[in-house]
Formats: C-alpha cells, sequence, structure tokens
C-alpha cells in the first residue's frame, strides 16, 4: 500500500538508514529531488523542466525507497522509466543503481507514442537529472548559464553586460538562472513568465530581484538600472508570445534575447490568450487543439527573436527546442538563430569541460563551504573558478541538500574528487559527498538542437557516444548510471547518460573516483577530437586521453 502524494524531505547527518553510503547516497539524492523546496511539483512526482518526473508512481517511489533500504553491496536495482523492475547480484565495484528512463524504439520516438505509452502506464518522462535524481535545484544550471551570458558578455560586449538589456522568457525550474546568471555578468535583465508563482518563488530563492506590476513598469525598471550601469532582474507575468511581439513592436532596444520556456513540450507551453486556468481544461479537454494552439504561439514567440535578431541584437537558443516547435507551429525562419552549444559552450566540451556538481549528505551548508575552499587550494590558477566560487557562495540560496556546481574538465574532475574523498576520510566534512553531473555534458549527450548541433564532422545526430559514456561509466564502477531519451528538448530530439560517484572516504571509493572522473569526461574529449576539433586534439594530446586514430578523421 501507498500513502500517495506527501512532502519528501532527504535524510541528513551521518546516520546510515540504508547498509551502506553507496545507497543511502542514492536514497538522499532520489528524496532530496522531491524535496518541496527542490521540485517543481512534487506531488505530482515532477522535478523540473515540465513533466520531469523522479518515479513513475508513489507506489513505484516506495518500492525504490524500500529496495534501496535493504540493498547489498554486492547488489544492483535496475529501474525503468521510474519503477524498480530487478535486483541482480553483481560485485562491490559495479554500480548500486542502474537506471532507463523514457527511451522508445525510434519509430515509434514521438511525443504522441510517447504519450499513450505513459497513459497505459508503461514509461515516464526522466527529463535529465530529475529521473536520475541528480537535481540540486537551479542552482544545477546557474554555472552554464552563467558562463553563457560571460561568452556572450566576450564575445559581444567587451565582457560585461553593465548597462546591457537581455529579455528571456521562462522561470521554471532551469530557466530560474537566468537572471542571476545576468547581474552576476553585470547586466539587467527583464524575464517574462506565465505563472506568477514562478515570479515569485525565483524572488523568494533570490534568483530574481523584483517583480513588476506589468510589462510597462518592467520596462521602466529596466530602462532606469541600464541608465545607471545598475544590475538588476524583473520579473513580469505575461506570456511570452504576447510580450516579446509587443516590446518588439514598441521599439524597444534589446541587446540579447534568449527563452527558457518549456518548449520542448507543446503541453507544457502555454498558447497565448490563455490563462492558466484555460491552459489546463484545453490540456484536458482536447489534446490536439492545445498542442496546435501552442505551436502556432512558439511560431509568434521565435518570429519575434528573429526580427531582434534582424534588428542587430545578440540571440541565442537556450537548449529548449522553441525553434523546432516554431517550425511545427508554421514559421519556417526558425533556425535563424544558433544554438547556445555551438555559439558559446563548445571550446569548452573539447576540453571534456563540464557541469561538474557534488552534494553535501550530512545536509550541512559548511561541508559545503570546505569542499569550495578546497577546490581553491586544489586549482590555484583558476581565476574564473575562483570568482564563480566566491559569487556562488555569496548569492545562491541552497534548495534542500547543500550542493555546488563548477565546471572542470578531462584532467581535473578525478582530482578533485580525490580530495573530497579524503576530505570524508579526515572527517574535515560531517558525512559523505556524492560527485555528479548534468547529462548536457561533452560527452554524454547525442542532442542536434543542442549539445551536438552544428559538429563539424556532421555527426549532431550519432547516438552512440551517450551509450559509450554510460557504458563505460558502468564499467569504472560508478555507483548509478542513467541513460535517457528526449531530456532538454524533448522526445525524438536526444540521447543522454549521467553517472554519479560517492566519497565515502574508503580506499575503494578512491578507485571508483579515479575512474570514473578520469574516464568521464575523457569521453567528451574523444567526440570532439573524432569530430574533428583540434582543440579536442590538443587536449587528449596534453591529458592523456588515449584515441587510437588520432588525426586520422
Ligand atoms: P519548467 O517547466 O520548470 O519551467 C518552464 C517555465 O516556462 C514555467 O515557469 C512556465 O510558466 C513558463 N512558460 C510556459 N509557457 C510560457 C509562455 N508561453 N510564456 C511565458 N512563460 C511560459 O522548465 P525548466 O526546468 O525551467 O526548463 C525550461 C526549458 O529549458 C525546458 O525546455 C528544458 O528542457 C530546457 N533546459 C535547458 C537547459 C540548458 O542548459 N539550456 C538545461 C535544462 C533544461
Amino acid at each position: 500500500m501507498s500513502a500517495g502524494a506527501r512532502p519528501v524531505r532527504a535524510p541528513r547527518g551521518p546516520e546510515l538508514s540504508c547498509r551502506s553510503w553507496q545507497t543511502e547516497a542514492v536514497l538522499r539524492c532520489l528524496m532530496n529531488n522531491l524535496d518541496p523546496d527542490v521540485a517543481e511539483d512534487p506531488d505530482n512526482l515532477i522535478v523540473y523542466g515540465g513533466s520531469g518526473r523522479a518515479a513513475r508512481s508513489w507506489e513505484c517511489f516506495d518500492a525504490i525507497v524500500a529496495t534501496l533500504r535493504d540493498l547489498a553491496d554486492d547488489e544492483t536495482l535496475l529501474v525503468q522509466s521510474g519503477k524498480p523492475v530487478g535486483v541482480a547480484r553483481t560485485h562491490e565495484m559495479a554500480p548500486r543503481v542502474l537506471i532507463a528512463n523514457s527511451l522508445l524504439v525510434p519509430q515509434w520516438a514521438t511525443w504522441e507514442d510517447f504519450w499513450e505509452l505513459e497513459a497505459a502506464g508503461l514509461t515516464m518522462y526522466g527529463q535529465m537529472t530529475a529521473g536520475s535524481w541528480i537535481y540540486i535545484g537551479t542552482q544545477g544550471i546557474l554555472q552554464g548559464t552563467y558562463e553563457t551570458f560571460a561568452a556572450v558578455a566576450q564575445q559581444r560586449f567587451n565582457g560585461s553586460l553593465r548597462s546591457r538589456l537581455v529579455v528571456t522568457a521562462g522561470l521554471g525550474g532551469m530557466g530560474g538562472a537566468q537572471p542571476l546568471a545576468v547581474t552576476m555578468n553585470e547586466g539587467v535583465a527583464l524575464c517574462i513568465d506565465v505563472d506568477a508563482q514562478r515570479v515569485r518563488r525565483r524572488l523568494e530563492t533570490r534568483y530574481l530581484d523584483e517583480m513588476a506590476g506589468d510589462l510597462d513598469d518592467a520596462v521602466r525598471r529596466c530602462d532606469l538600472a541600464r541608465e545607471e550601469g545598475r544590475a538588476l532582474s524583473v520579473g513580469v507575468v505575461a506570456n511570452a508570445a504576447e510580450a516579446l511581439p509587443a516590446l518588439l513592436n514598441a521599439g524597444l532596444a534589446v541587446d540579447v534575447v534568449t527563452d527558457q520556456t518549456s518548449a520542448h513540450d507543446p503541453l507544457s507551453y502555454v498558447p497565448a490568450a490563455m490563462s492558466l486556468d484555460e491552459a489546463a481544461r484545453l490540456r484536458e479537454s482536447d489534446r490536439d487543439a492545445y498542442i496546435r494552439a501552442a505551436r502556432a504561439s512558439m511560431a509568434e514567440h521565435c518570429r519575434a527573436m528573429v526580427a531582434y535578431q534582424e534588428r542587430g541584437a545578440e540571440v541565442f537558443d537556450y537548449g529548449n527546442s522553441l525553434r523546432g516547435e516554431a517550425v511545427k507551429g508554421g514559421f519556417e525562419g526558425a533556425f535563424a538563430y544558433p544554438g547556445f552549444v555551438p555559439a558559446y559552450i563548445r571550446p569548452q566540451f573539447c576540453e571534456g569541460r563540464g557541469p561538474f556538481r557534488w552534494v553535501a549528505l550530512s545536509g550541512d551548508p559548511q561541508d559545503i563551504a570546505v569542499t569550495d575552499a578546497a577546490l581553491v587550494e586544489l586549482f590555484p590558477e583558476q581565476r574564473s573558478l575562483h570568482r564563480w566560487l566566491q559569487l556562488a557562495a555569496e548569492r545562491v540560496a541552497f534548495q534542500g541538500l547543500p550542493a555546488r556546481i563548477c565546471w572542470l574538465g578531462a584532467g581535473e574532475r578525478h582530482r578533485a574528487g580525490l580530495r573530497f574523498n579524503e576530505l570524508v576520510r579526515r572527517g574535515a566534512v560531517r558525512a559523505p559527498i556524492v560527485i555528479g553531473r548534468d547529462h548536457l555534458d561533452s560527452g554524454s549527450v547525442a542532442s542536434p538542437y543542442r549539445e551536438t548541433e552544428a559538429m563539424r564532422d556532421g555527426s549532431d545526430a550519432i547516438a552512440d557516444w551517450p551509450i559509450l559514456n554510460a557504458l563505460l561509466n558502468t564499467a569504472s564502477g560508478a555507483t548509478w548510471v542513467a541513460v535517457h531519451h528526449g531530456g532538454g528538448v524533448g522526445i525524438g530530439r536526444s540521447i543522454h547518460a549521467g553517472a554519479q560517484v560517492v566519497c565515502d572516504g574508503s580506499a575503494l571509493a578512491d578507485r571508483r573516483i579515479e575512474l570514473v572522473l578520469r574516464n568521464d569526461p575523457a569521453t567528451g574529449v574523444m567526440r570532439h577530437a573524432d569530430a574533428g576539433y583540434e582543440a579536442a586534439v590538443t587536449a587528449a594530446r596534453e591529458r592523456a586521453v588515449r584515441i587510437p586514430m588520432l588525426g586520422a578523421s
């Protein structure tokens, strides 16, 4: 019998509720994903990203928890789209949990087929870190967003967004990082979201500075801040498909335009001229009509972005597939502006650099302060890392278990992991630490509208790479490994993988950490070297990543 929806909170402190820290870490991270301070809609098991779930049902959640509490260190739990389906006898170095989420045979990899199978209770949408249990709240995307806006500033505005206006939409779990990332880069952000509750949530968690009464009020506040060279973020409740064309028609000069509404899923994007209640009713009563309306609105939204680009603004897609849905809504010119990865991030991917994150299982924020300091000591030459860690310590409010993210590359991540394991061993932190990452990483994803858009050799849609990444992480002894379909950009558009490893202070953990955190980012270097990126070839040579046919592609 399941108790159904209820508030879930991960245990804190150094006491185990499972048989070892390997399983305790998985349990705490699963529960943390559903913590009301972390998840966007925990009653429905939705963590973030439209309908990205942690478990298929409350019954499945309870069964996963019960199995983890009892799982031995030579057993592996198999989770199929949020449902625990088997426990296998393995060995100590094997992962404790293996997860596959939302995967469909290619001919059936459409939203329509997915929804049918979901309604039949056979699958769930796992997004990226929702169904792989390593979501850490909006901070998870904050550094990537900060890095992206820093790259925009570098390429277009002499290194700073001071007195520059960024207009964007979507203040959800991930999109909510945008206002803080812009102000961390000294700019002014006008952020549109159709749901007042989402805007308020970002105010409460200090990601957003102010909430305006209406669009005119928002523009006035932003103009003033721009004139004064003051960093400011302003949220406003409006539909982006109406508000962005309105700003364009009013002649508002904008420097940067992007978007992070839940455009990957036409059932999550709210169509223009509809209240949230009206949208919910239409979604229930006539799904096809809803999808048509949503896609038509996305076409208008995207058309306004292209028009801003024509007026000279820096415009980029922020990984939600707005362009793809806009084409389906009848706007053929949607792909006029680039995705953020080819525009700003790929050079980092060539070095295996990506979102390295960790969680203090003790629940004690002081443990994160200790790890922050350890990284500064370990990488004394990395000035921008120091700046990020300082800004994060000052400005990021933790959601759920205290956690931190920073981008590290191949040859760096295992050093950080081994240092953290040493901190646990010495008792410098109160409990073990788990290290994980987003699936948005250099070697772990095939996503032609996002991470692998416009690859040099045309290999955008080759999905062997994330599978190799997951297999290698399993062989290397990650604590849990996940392979997903459809995260970020929606069903049919991506395949991706994630891996976590626990620092419990043991010698065995040293071995797991060294292998996983060496090999995982190395697959990013291999993937980009194979695609012909010189920077990746250089990184492979400098960082001892072995590639049999290096330079032959
Ligand atoms: P979310 O579901 O938590 O939030 C989406 C937000 O969009 C909600 O607040 C919703 O009210 C708002 N919204 C929907 N329709 C709107 C409209 N017409 N006008 C204005 N606001 C509207 O989703 P999230 O976790 O914030 O993710 C947002 C998108 O970004 C998703 O498509 C996700 O897949 C993608 N994503 C991108 C990255 C990246 O690195 N760039 C990473 C993760 C997720």
